[in-house]
């Protein structure tokens, strides 16, 4: 596994495995006989939306929405969402790689919201603790974290280590805790 200097090690391949599993059993419980709609937050949802929907039983149809709200490290605080979905009456579970201040999901889930789905559920695969500027109802969340800014499984820092199979935070990003 290449873990690049600037890189400290946060969850392992196994570790993330184990807990989509763990996730998707629980998603799948809930929503028994019920077709499920997953939306994936694009970009930094995709890899973990496409390990989710492998792992999950039942009847599931897959969605991705464009929201960006971050430059560089630092979320903007601007978010900027596009799609053409339509969710009535679908049940809808969101696809979240990670909320830290909150504002792209309230959005997003105002927006969904609107269109009056039968059901609408949010699941993030990590949870940045002490950072909501707005609360946000999570259902299912795979990793609690502290306030790093961390890179892999999907999420990227200028585009950059979206394809690394680990989670990973950069040691010299700017960071509350430090
Ligand atoms: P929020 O609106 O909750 O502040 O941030 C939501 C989005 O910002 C996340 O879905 C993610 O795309 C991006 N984001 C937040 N924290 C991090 C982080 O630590 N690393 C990366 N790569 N993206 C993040
Ligand atoms: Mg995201």
């Amino acid at each position: 596994m290449y873990l690049p200097e600037n890189l400290e090690l946060l969850y392992t391949p196994d570790q993330i495995q184990q807990k989509v599993i763990e996730l998707a059993e629980q998603i799948s419980i809930d929503y028994v006989n019920k077709e499920l709609h997953l939306v994936g937050v694009l970009k930094g949802s995709f890899i973990f939306l496409a390990d989710l929907a492998r792992a999950l039983r039942g009847q599931i149809y897959v969605h991705f929405l464009h929201a960006s709200s971050y430059a560089s490290t630092q979320s903007t605080g601007k978010v900027e969402i596009r799609h053409g979905l339509r969710l009535k009456n679908k049940h809808v579970l969101l696809v979240e790689d990670i909320l830290d201040t909150g504002l792209t999901s309230s959005q997003i889930i105002k927006d969904i919201q609107m269109q009056h789905p039968a059901s609408m559920k949010v699941c993030t695969f990590l949870s940045k603790r002490g950072t909501r500027q707005v609360s946000v109802e999570t259902d299912y969340v795979g990793y609690t974290i502290d306030n790093h800014f961390v890179v892999g499984y999907g999420m990227d820092m200028n585009e950059k280590y979206r394809e690394l199979s680990y989670i990973a935070y950069l040691k010299d990003a700017p960071s509350d805790n430090d």
